[in-house]
């Protein structure tokens, strides 16, 4: 019987999870036949201007994750959409706001796999001109033949985003084992070699990645492939409401992080100090 609960926040001290695991838990709440769960369909700036399907569920828990609470609680947010519906209401919502890029965002859209692969097939009756996949990687990693089946659907891009340059760092950020490093690795190397079009990015702000750790990140994707690592987009952290609240659940002082407030001294407090 497996003991793992299932996890929202990373606390300190947090007991790390198998993310294949966390993946089918939370497939059996947001995911029902081809159907997903969603919070809402709108339009952002990024990209150039792009609507946008807001689902439900993620499968790693990255303590500077920006995405809403439905990461954390997806039993108390969102309604089932079809492929169909859902590609229909992000097409409606490029046509509102004049862009013609498509994607989903908010959690991990490789979850409900029936759902997400329905859904490139809808996206093919749109005269949209992209669809964009943002991933963590880390279900592709685990199943080539997942990716296999995204490269067949032409005007589909995917974004990896990686977390991590290290094990250690992978878990200490995401709170999952550090037996799952090497996936979202994995899921480069077969988009790489099934022909998917794709793109890497990586969290690397400097107050999250120690710059060893970064250096760590290129090279193993160097060893993959020198033009991806030439390509990879670098992030930054934003202080975003959720990353507020997650951080502080992690142990980390947001004020200070984002350069609000000052490092207390060690001795601050101490009646002896200077
Ligand atoms: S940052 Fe991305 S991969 Fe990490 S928990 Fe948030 S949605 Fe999931």
């Amino acid at each position: 019987m497996c003991e793992q609960s299932y996890s929202r926040f990373l606390t300190p001290g947090f007991k790390p999870f198998d993310p294949l695991w966390l993946a089918r838990e939370t497939e059996r709440i947001v995911c029902d036949g081809d159907k997903r769960k969603y919070t809402a369909f709108y339009a952002t700036g990024v990209y150039a201007g792009i609507a946008t399907g807001y689902i439900v569920g993620c499968c790693l828990r990255c303590y500077y994750c920006w995405t809403g609470f439905e990461r954390d609680f997806p039993e108390f947010f969102g309604h089932f959409y079809g492929p169909e519906e859902a590609m229909r209401r992000i097409e409606e919502t490029a046509r509102r706001y004049e862009v013609n890029k498509a994607r989903i965002s908010g959690g991990e859209p490789t979850l409900c796999r029936r759902h997400l692969l329905s859904l490139p097939e809808a996206f093919q009756e749109t005269d949209l001109k992209l669809f964009i996949l943002e991933t963590n990687g880390i279900l592709f990693g685990a199943d080539r033949s997942y990716v296999r089946a995204i490269g067949r659907f032409e005007r589909v891009h995917v974004r990896v985003s990686l977390k991590a340059g290290t094990p250690e760092g992978f878990t200490a950020r995401t709170g999952a084992v550090p037996e799952a490093f090497e996936l979202p690795f994995r899921a480069v190397e077969a988009l790489l070699n099934e022909g998917v079009s794709f793109h890497v990015a990586a969290m690397t702000d400097p107050r999250i990645m120690p710059a060893r750790e970064r250096k760590a990140l290129i090279e193993r994707l160097t060893e993959i492939d020198a033009v991806v690592a030439a390509n990879l987009e670098e992030e930054i952290c934003d202080p975003y409401e959720t990353t507020l609240v997650r951080m502080a659940a992690y142990g980390i002082d947001p004020a200070e992080f984002f350069g609000l407030r000052k490092k207390s001294s060690p001795d601050a407090g101490h009646p002896g100090g200077l």
